[in-house]
């Protein structure tokens, strides 16, 4: 269909929809029906088999059950079923980690789905792109993504960049009137937007025309498959780490192999023993398991309201040195309400707090009327004129009496909604103002602009443009200014009273806007915005307030001691900004306060000079901040930024940690970001970091434990070949150890609290490596005896009654689960078990004693004491266990905690 050649009337009835309400709820469920969800094709997923099988291809487990094969074929059929059955279970805990992992990567996904703005019965709401229909009415503007192919209808000063479609870069302007030609190529298709483009200016509404496959996208989209998942520097490095620990694990395992039979052990049972050591003591699950952690600390983080969009960042996450954060909505609420007003050398205060439209206005100490003042009238009917936030009034039940409450709710940007709600105190009504005013045009507002405008008509057909702004840039674009009952020049007498206006309102932390108008001529048009953004009036002021978030100050200490710096980014006025940051204890004594005009004077060197220095960016441009982060980096900082405009996506992109917010972040913002806000809030970033610092660190725990437990396993059989010992343990009471005792606490490590003190640590280097801290050293120190003191167990009860090898087995098999079942405890803390409550992980708790449980039953119960070639181990043996295996640490751990002290 070539909906550009269409009449809207025709486009909207052959899709079947109503322009003024659009879709009803019912209609939408049966085009979802009739034409599937909005999806693009995804490349089709390993089954749920091809996963399950994926576990048993790992080299040495192959051989293993082949050497099973054989055993089996030799008669020994407990063993090989036995075998088999570990083995299997294994693959099955593999498998179940790693389905796992996934599901909770893909509710990530769902999170960070995209969404669009839709008109359903009359009403305008959000909702996830994949469930809008052909025949829906779109929202769209300046930052969004778009979920689906368009025909517009309406257009302001629309933009949209097709380089995903069309590879042509630079944006293109659209329109709503239908094209009259026989043939229009995708890019000339002005009167289209496609889906998967990006909206760089304006806004506009259309109606879905197409969805899914059926899209332009859609029709490429086997271009766009790619299956490649992400893979983290650290599961990275231990790829390449795994490697090396096969080669050392099958070098030592050989070596027990060959030691023992040159000691005269039977060869067919070295070498299953062999092998099984080198299954157990491989950790070819190493990489899968930190994926896991990944994952499962990724689903805390969602919890805390952080949506983390690219796993490595979690990484990146605990070694964040500076934070730059926005400012409005992120530091503050994004509350506004006016509470001050200065035009003409007069100054109000505005009582009432929130968006309720009731309070009253003082002047010098006396209530006055807002009526008595013709160009207080002005500065606050203006401000609404030019203006798209609307207020709402919404009755919720309250209390435990449910009593019936209205609640004052701004539907669009905060700052204009307070300037609506200023308006309102005065006595004005949207009816009342667009029976007087229409709009014939509007300028949106950017950030880098700091104004918006919008030109109207009154109803005697004469047309003015109305600007709102930051003061100092309106006060630029101004000639004349109101003053009294008059109109004058603007004198630097007069504009020296201002700026001192705007210095005394900012000075008391209040946000700053300032209104100017001027009369257009009659046959003047303005088509950009510098046109219409000149030789304007002043009329006034307006001072809101916007309150800093009450759980931020405690986040900024708190990060402070965890050695991250905070840095304020705002648009706003740099004494505003300064009192603000003074509230939130960001402002350190010989801390600087740089704007953007010095920034912009700056190359990325000088600033690389001072940015150490500078806690608070004043009056910035979205496109200073990737300066920042490029002045920050090269002083080796790893840089989280936060972000929500089109324009902040390349400092998002280029900072360590690209933030972006979740409620007013656009797209652009989001697809560029690493991690997503989903309230907006800067104590989330600190949670997140937490979260990630913790997540490392519980990635080091579980390979310290399996590590140290590997290491124990190796040298007992290693030392007692070498001692001419017989076999302390049978094949598959180390494939036993390897499943339950490593496998289970190891997975419980995993999902540990953070110790009391990761946010009072200085940020981890980048460049640290997994074993550093002395993690080495831990895990060889604590392994070398954990092999130890299992031999000696072993050899104590092999002396006295060396005719009873299963009784010394058994015994050596108890001691090496309970030393790692101990020692896992350990594992915990950077320091010793004595510094943390062994209780705290319940999952850990819960393993540890399903772990003891099962081996208390392969001790006992006759059937699994033939299975596991075990016997019941008495009151003495247990001592000597216990004894034994409480050495590695509970004693030694003690022992370094007194040499401390
Ligand atoms: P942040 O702190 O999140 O970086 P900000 O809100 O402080 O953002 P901008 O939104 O860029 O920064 O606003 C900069 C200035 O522009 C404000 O101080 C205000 O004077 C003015 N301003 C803000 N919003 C509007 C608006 N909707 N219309 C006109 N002027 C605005």
């Amino acid at each position: 269909m070539n909906w550009y050649k269409l009449e809207e009337q025709e486009v909207t009835s052959s899709v079947g929809t109503n322009i003024e309400k659009g879709l009803t709820e019912k209609e939408v469920d049966k085009r979802l029906k009739k034409y599937g969800e909005n999806k693009l094709d995804e490349g089709k997923r390993p089954s749920a088999l091809f996963v399950f099988l994926g576990q048993f291809k790992d080299f040495m487990v192959l051989v293993l059950l082949a050497a099973t094969f054989i055993s089996g074929m030799l008669g020994e059929y407990i063993d090989a079923i036995t075998i088999m059955i570990i083995v299997l279970l294994n693959g099955i805990l593999g498998f179940v980690q790693e389905r796992k992992a996934e599901k909770s990567l893909d509710a990530l996904k769902e999170l960070s789905a995209p969404q669009m703005q839709v008109l359903r019965q009359g009403e305008w709401k959000k909702v996830l792109s994949a469930h809008v229909v052909p025949g829906d009415i779109v929202k769209i503007s300046s930052g969004d993504r778009i979920g689906a192919d368009l025909r517009l209808l309406e257009t302001n000063g629309l933009r949209i960049e097709e380089s995903s479609l069309t590879g042509e870069s630079v944006p293109v302007q659209k329109q709503q009137h239908l094209l009259n030609c026989e043939h229009a190529e995708l890019g000339d298709q002005s009167n289209m937007a496609f889906m998967g483009t990006l909206v760089t200016q304006g806004s506009g509404i259309g109606v879905v025309v197409g969805t899914g496959m059926k899209t332009e996208m859609g029709k490429i989209a086997h271009l766009l498959q790619s299956t490649t998942t992400l893979v983290t520097p650290l599961q990275r490095r231990l790829e390449q780490l795994g490697k090396i620990l096969i080669a050392v694990a099958l070098v030592l395992t050989a070596l027990v192999v060959i030691i023992g039979v040159v000691q005269g052990h039977d060869v067919y049972t070295m070498i299953l023993s062999g092998v099984s050591l080198a299954v157990a003591a491989i950790p070819e699950g190493l990489p899968a398991i930190v994926t896991v952690a990944l994952a499962l600390g990724v689903q805390r983080m969602i919890k805390r309201k952080a949506i983390v969009r690219k796993l490595p960042a979690v990484e990146t996450l605990g070694c964040a040195s500076v934070i730059c954060s926005d400012k409005t909505g992120t530091l503050t609420q994004n509350k506004m309400t006016v509470t001050h007003a200065w035009s003409g050398g007069k100054l109000w205060e505005i009582t009432g707090g929130g968006y309720e439209p009731s309070g009253t206005f003082i002047q010098n100490g006396k209530k006055v009327e807002p009526t008595s003042d013709r160009k207080l009238q002005q500065l606050l009917s203006y401000g609404w004129l030019c203006n798209n936030a609307n207020l709402l009034e919404k009755t919720v039940k309250q209390g435990m009496l449910r009593k019936q409450v209205t609640e004052y709710v701004i539907d669009g940007d905060p700052t204009e909604g307070a300037l609506v709600v200023a308006s309102m105190k005065a006595g004005y009504t949207k009816k009342g103002l667009d029976k007087h005013f229409s709009r014939v045009l509007e300028f949106p507002f950017d950030s880098g602009r700091k104004m918006m405008s919008v030109i109207v008509k009154d109803q005697k057909g004469r047309s003015y443009v109305i600007t709102k702004g930051a003061p100092d840039v309106v006060l630029e674009r101004c000639n004349k200014l109101v003053y009294g009952i008059n109109e004058e020049a603007l004198t630097s007498r007069r504009r020296t009273e201002v700026e001192g206006v705007i210095d005394q309102l900012a000075g008391s932390a209040l946000r700053t806007i300032a209104i100017a108008y001027r009369p257009l001529h009659d046959k003047e048009v303005c088509k950009q915005p510098f046109e219409a953004e000149r030789g304007l009036t002043f009329i006034g002021l307006q001072g809101m307030i916007d309150p800093p978030r009450p759980e931020v100050k405690d986040s900024i200490i708190e990060c402070r001691q965890a050695g991250i710096k905070t840095v304020m980014i705002t648009g706003d006025h740099k004494i505003t900004a300064a009192a603000i940051a003074n509230q939130l204890g960001i402002l350190s004594k010989k801390g600087k306060v740089l704007d953007g005009q010095a920034l912009s004077k700056m190359s990325v060197a000088e600033l690389e000079e001072v940015v150490d220095d500078v806690d608070v960016y004043a009056r910035v441009s979205p496109e200073h901040k990737l300066k920042i982060v490029k002045a920050l980096q090269a002083k080796g900082h790893i840089v989280a930024m936060t972000g929500d405009g089109v324009n902040d996506a390349p400092a998002i992109k280029a900072a360590n940690i690209g933030i972006a917010m979740g409620i007013t972040g656009t797209d652009v913002a989001k697809e560029a970001s690493s991690l997503i806000l989903s309230d907006d809030n800067f104590a989330t970033i600190k949670a997140a970091i937490k979260e990630g610092r913790n997540i490392y660190e519980n990635i080091r725990k579980f390979i310290r434990y399996m590590m140290a437990s590997n290491v124990g396993e190796i040298l007992v059989m290693l030392f007692a070949m070498i001692l001419g010992m017989p076999l302390p343990l049978v094949a598959i009471q180390i494939l036993w150890i390897n499943l339950v005792t490593d496998g289970l606490p190891a997975m419980a490590l995993g999902m540990d609290q953070a110790e009391g003190d990761v946010m009072k640590r200085s940020p981890r280097s980048p460049n640290e490596g997994v074993f550093a801290r002395g993690l080495t050293w831990k895990i060889l120190s604590r392994g070398f005896m954990i092999g130890v003191v299992t031999l000696a167990a072993f050899w104590v009860t092999l002396q006295a009654d060396p005719s009873d090898l299963t009784r010394a087995q058994t015994v050596a098999f108890v001691t090496l689960v309970m030393a790692q079942l101990i020692h896992v405890f350990d594992c915990r803390s950077e320091y010793s078990v004595y510094h943390r409550n062994p209780f705290e992980n319940r999952y850990l708790v819960g393993a540890v004693f399903i772990s003891t449980l099962l081996m208390l039953a392969v001790i006992y119960y006759p059937p699994l004491q033939t299975v596991f070639h075990t016997v019941a181990l008495n009151g003495h043996e247990w001592l000597l266990v216990l004894a034994m295996a409480s050495i590695p640490t509970v004693v030694l751990g003690g022992f370094q905690l007194l040499r401390k002290k």
